[in-house]
């Protein structure tokens, strides 16, 4: 059975699964077979894939650059991904506000009084006030514009790779791109063997290897982790907050399945189809581990294996790209500010709808690709147009569901913006 098959069954039996013995009351001998069995499954599988994050995205990167450096040139490869991240995430958002000026969902929450602590509508998540509060936290540390990219340069490599994964990956990406090019610069133009590049390429090619390795236990991890989401929060997760889910869900569904294939038509010449198919295992994985982070090893080989784009071009779209291209990112953090302000009753004037707009294709570019990423975005977006911080009690109790689906979308996009930098396939 292809491995597509397998995950797309761990999938649907671990929905089912972990529902069905939720709404039981949570039975004491699942939840110890869940704590000690299926979450550490889960755990080992993902930390796996974490673990080999930082040593790829450090190698692919300086590789990449310096063959666009060297070939095909990279100010032309970067300005086109950052147009196209740019139109897309921009598409996204739109498609995101007019669905929710359309469905108001909104208006059937409207609250007229503050929301109870813990939040409203948060089924089954006791964690919700300190979710609210941390979040919070995090936004209480946003500082000044100028010395957010002040900081982007990072002071010492090291300290940026160990803390990489908890946020300070665009810094890491930043030096590994400044280092290629200074590798790349560094290279006598005749020279065509670099031990540096060489040895990277060893340790990119031995990531890689891991990545194959991981993937033989992902059906059954897949299964253990979204067991542990269903059962944890049951289907409340799906039910609750029925029209707000269905914004977005529907507002991805044509971003993935109207915009998508029609940039993929006309500008890689490309049929959408088979190029979908080809990345089913990423999309799933995207689903299951709801980080573009971790999903990363994973694009980076079907983008190499199954779709044969140029591996010096796909390894840079694609390393960027999952930090900074979230279309699927950009277009719930539109939705959820304008269903919250919604809620509130609070009347956005078309002014604030386009600043709105814009904050969210910008938070798109700067969320972390992790779990609920976007989380202290959506927070700082919504406070900015005057919606009080419990707003963020009402969606936290679904996010799980939805951080799965847009960032199945945020990876799709990558893969996407990688073919139309690629240019047309027949080229
Ligand atoms: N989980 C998302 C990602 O990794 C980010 C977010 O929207 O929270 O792409």
């Amino acid at each position: 059975m292809k491995l597509h098959t397998r995950l797309l069954i761990a999938l649907t039996l671990g929905i089912a699964l972990g529902a069905a013995l939720h709404s039981t009351g949570g039975l004491s001998w699942v939840d110890t077979i869940n704590v000690n069995l299926l979450r550490p499954i889960g755990q080992v599988f993902l930390r796996l894939i974490f673990m080999i994050v930082v040593p790829m995205v450090f190698s692919a990167l300086v590789i990449g650059v310096y063959e666009l450096g060297r070939g095909h040139g990279l100010a032309g490869v970067a300005s086109r991904t950052l147009a196209f991240t740019v139109i897309l995430s921009t598409l996204s958002v739109v498609i995101g506000i007019t669905l929710v000026d359309l469905i108001r969902p909104g208006e059937a929450f409207q609250l007229s009084a503050a929301p109870q602590p813990g939040g409203p509508g948060v089924p089954g998540d006791p964690g919700a006030t300190g979710g609210i509060a941390a979040i919070e936290a995090s936004v209480a540390a946003v500082k000044p514009l100028s010395q957010i990219l002040v900081e982007l340069i990072p002071r010492n490599p090291i300290e940026t790779a160990v803390r990489a994964l908890d946020g300070d990956m665009l810094q890491l990406m930043i030096f590994a791109l400044i280092f290629g090019v200074a590798v790349s610069a560094a290279t006598p133009k005749d020279h065509a063997d670099n031990v540096l590049i060489r040895l990277l390429e060893q340790v990119f090619d031995a990531c890689m290897r891991i990545v194959h390795f991981a993937m033989k236990l992902a059906p059954i991890a897949v299964f253990a982790i979204i067991f542990n989401t269903a059962f944890t929060f049951g289907t409340g997760i799906f039910a609750s907050l029925f029209l707000y889910v269905l914004t977005v869900v529907f507002g991805l569904l044509l971003q993935q399945c109207v915009v998508y294939p029609l940039m993929l038509r006309l500008v890689a010449r490309r049929s959408p189809v088979q190029f979908f198919r080809s990345c089913r295992e990423v999309y799933l994985y995207a689903f299951s581990t709801a980080s573009s982070n971790a999903t990363l090893p994973l694009s980076l080989e079907v983008a190499e294996t199954k779709l044969a784009l140029p591996p010096n071009i796909s390894r840079f779209v694609l390393t960027v790209g999952s930090t900074a291209n979230q279309n699927g990112t950009a277009l719930f953090e539109g939705i959820t500010v304008l269903f919250l302000a919604q809620v509130y009753a609070l009347d956005l004037a078309v002014g604030d709808q386009v600043r709105v707009l814009l904050m969210s294709i910008l938070a798109g570019i700067g969320t972390a690709g992790v779990p609920g990423g976007s989380l202290p975005m959506v927070l700082l977006l919504a406070q900015s147009v005057g919606v009080p911080a419990e707003g963020m009690g009402l969606i936290l109790g679904v996010d799980r569901f939805l951080d799965m689906c847009r960032t199945a979308v945020n990876v799709g996009g990558d893969l996407v913006i990688a073919a139309l930098v690629s240019g047309p396939a027949s080229a």
